[in-house]
């Protein structure tokens, strides 16, 4: 009787067996329906055998759920994904099944079947050119690329060049973005590029039949183009000619829940196996590709200059704050270029990150702030309707009238968020059209898209908007971009912190100016010559990033040394300092045997206490992956048989925040 191993998605490091019905055609790959204890489950068969060592309990397999196997290069890198970011090897399988079986009858939505566009295919400029024919020169084999554009460079004419010559050759190509960039026109692009070429996107915001048709446009060869986000590094492309990661240095490329993969890491792993081409690009490379280019794996390809000859980069000035009699938080230099904006009908960007009214309460006699009951952080205050609410977990509640401590009535909003800053513009420029942009004016479907048209039609005047804004949309008249609050991160006691700082604000001043109309972009700040102002004012990254590695080499930091960090949450601190403490010992047992493994103390969380959960962590970090590698794989059966059901625990290999 023969015995199917089948990977399921549950958190247990092993797959199970079931017995092969007679006539049932499956082998490595099948993607079957069985029993698991009362539920019907999905899995992934990944080895077939004649016999097991538990015949007389197994149960039989139910059903095939899909008619061809799972290719075997998508399940190599959904296992090898098991195994490097240390999770069941189940979870990691259930990335490569194909999205939603059932829709699969609905009609494909083709870009190519779209309204054609009347906008001719730019010419390349010779930096473009050129690096478009080293990427298509390179077709056929594995070769990585830092391909390095500042902001306005036009690096995506750069990819779709590349592409258009695979596809020329009946190749196929993936290109991976974050999500923010997925928006038609960028679709459109891609129509005008390479007219004819069937492209599709997958993305977690498609409609689950939309999803399927566009997996199966892909798989099946049709699709010539597959632009998505992270999940789409899993689909099967027989052709695959080409791999394109599109702002690479963006970390929501790595999933921080399950499995904790890396897509941009794992889309060079698969150019590699596959033997093709991949072209890693950004305006700001994260250091890890900036590390890889420097000592010779990866080769640079740079776009020195804006794609627009005309487009000059935009002059960047810095303006304290601090004694600067700034009228609710905006300075008068800024007001005063705001006001030049509006008189000649030209849009402005005040940039926060901070959405919500202002970031804490306080009362102004005694020690009281807004602090969340189940946080370690402080209750943002937001108006219409008036509340206090935690950002970080579900918490609301009403805005006090008098201190909770002392009754006093003088309650004090410290600092400022989107909402106050969009109440000053109104108040100060009541003639102008104003819009805030972020996660709460845009959580209803459709919001984000109505507002950037509004832009784009300039109905708008002024925009006071988070992060949301700073990537990947061109506004041909926003000429000013004002920064409030940046020093903020130079605070942080994350690493990265300033590597995220500089890649957000080059992006965010990239927004001001194009074409005809210079750009300005003044920087609200008290510290002009840290580093990353420095890097800001002179668009100088490449000094920065140097500067920077140097640092990690001297600290010993990612991507010099392989880090992992262990996690671990529960109701009582007890608990997480317990586990962690024996954790640290068991690491130390092993890594007695697995040299160069160094292990540190527990420490509490970046935010120690979460929705009611006590957080605390154990960093391990190797100058060899390897060597980690085989050390975590140890460690975490260990954890697995000594954790308790109160604790929950997870291993986080190169994460990207600690
Ligand atoms: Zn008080
Ligand atoms: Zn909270």
């Amino acid at each position: 009787m023969a015995v199917a191993r089948i990977a399921l998605p549950v958190a247990v490091p092993h797959a199970f067996d079931y017995w092969i019905p007679d006539g049932l055609d499956v082998r490595r790959g099948s993607v079957v329906r069985v029993r698991l204890g009362h539920r019907s489950s999905v899995g992934v068969i990944v080895g077939v055998d004649a016999t097991s060592l538990v015949t007389d309990r197994l149960q039989p397999i139910d059903e095939v759920v899909e008619g061809p196997p799972i290719a075997e290069e998508i399940l190599d890198l959904a296992e090898f994904a098991g195994r490097y970011y240390q999770a069941a090897p189940g979870l990691a399988l259930e990335l490569a099944v194909p999205p939603a079986a059932k829709a699969r009858s609905l009609r494909r939505r083709a870009a190519a079947d779209a309204a054609p566009d009347a906008r001719a295919a730019v010419a390349l400029n010779p930096a473009q050119a050129s690096a478009a024919g080293e990427i298509a020169g390179a077709l056929g084999s594995f070769g990585a690329f830092m391909l390095r554009g500042v902001t306005g460079s036009g690096k995506t004419e750069v990819y779709l060049a590349a592409a258009k010559e695979a596809v020329a050759r009946g190749g196929q190509v993936l290109m991976l973005m974050p999500e923010i960039n997925l928006t038609p026109q960028f679709e459109q692009r891609i129509r005008i590029a390479l007219p004819g070429a069937q492209a599709v996107t997958l993305h977690s915001a498609l409609a689950a039949g939309a999803r399927r048709a566009n997996w199966d446009a892909a798989a099946s060869g049709v699709a010539q183009i597959v632009v998505g986000t992270r999940l789409a590094v899993f689909t099967p492309l027989p052709g695959l000619a080409l791999v394109v990661v599109d702002e690479e240095h963006d970390d929501s490329f790595k999933q921080q829940e399950g499995v904790r993969y890396h897509a941009r890491d794992l889309a060079i792993l698969r150019a590699q196996r596959r033997g093709v081409p991949v072209v890693l690009g950004s305006a700001t490379p994260s250091l890890e590709t900036w590390a890889g280019a420097r000592a010779g794996r990866y080769r640079t390809l740079e776009l020195p200059l804006r794609a627009d000859p005309r487009a000059q980069p935009p002059a960047i000035g810095f303006v304290p704050v601090r004694g600067s009699r700034a009228q609710d938080g905006i300075s008068t230099p800024l007001l005063d270029a705001l006001a030049q904006r509006l008189a000649r009908g030209e849009q402005s960007l005040l940039f926060v990150n901070r959405r919500g009214y202002a970031p804490s309460l306080k009362c102004a006699s005694c020690t009281w702030e807004s602090e969340c009951p189940r946080c370690a952080a402080r209750l943002v205050v937001h108006h219409g309707p008036d509340r206090l609410r935690c950002h970080h977990c579900a918490h609301v509640e009403r805005l006090p009238r008098a201190c909770p401590q002392c009754g006093n009535v003088d309650l004090t909003p410290l600092g400022f968020g989107t909402q106050r800053l969009e109440q000053a513009i109104r108040a100060r420029f009541p003639q102008a059209r104003v819009a805030r942009v972020d996660r709460d004016t845009t959580a209803r479907r459709g919001a984000f898209a109505k507002v950037r048209q509004q832009i784009e039609d300039l109905e708008v005047d002024i925009l006071v908007g988070t992060q949301m804004l700073a990537k990947g949309h061109d506004f041909p008249r926003l000429t000013l971009v004002g920064v409030l609050g940046a020093d903020n991160a130079l605070y942080s006691a994350d690493f990265r912190a300033t590597e995220r700082l500089v890649a957000l604000l080059m992006q965010v001043a990239g927004r001001a100016g194009r074409a005809d109309l210079p750009g300005q972009v003044i920087v609200q700040t008290d510290f002009p010559d840290h580093p990353v102002y420095r890097a800001l004012a002179t668009q100088d990254y490449g000094g920065f990033a140097d500067e920077l590695l140097a640092e990690r080499e001297a600290a010993q930091l990612p991507p010099v040394t392989r880090v992992a960090l262990l996690a671990a949450e529960a109701h009582s601190r007890e608990d997480v300092d317990r586990f962690l403490a024996s954790a640290v010992a068991r690491a130390q047992a092993l890594a007695g045997d697995a040299a160069g493994v160094e292990i540190f103390p527990p420490v509490p969380a970046a935010m120690a206490r979460k929705a009611g959960f006590e957080r605390g962590q154990v960093l391990v970090q190797s100058m060899q992956r390897s060597a980690l590698q085989a050390f975590l794989a140890r460690w975490r059966e260990d954890l697995a048989a000594s954790a308790g059901t109160k604790l929950r625990w997870s291993i986080d290999v190169d994460p990207v925040a600690f």
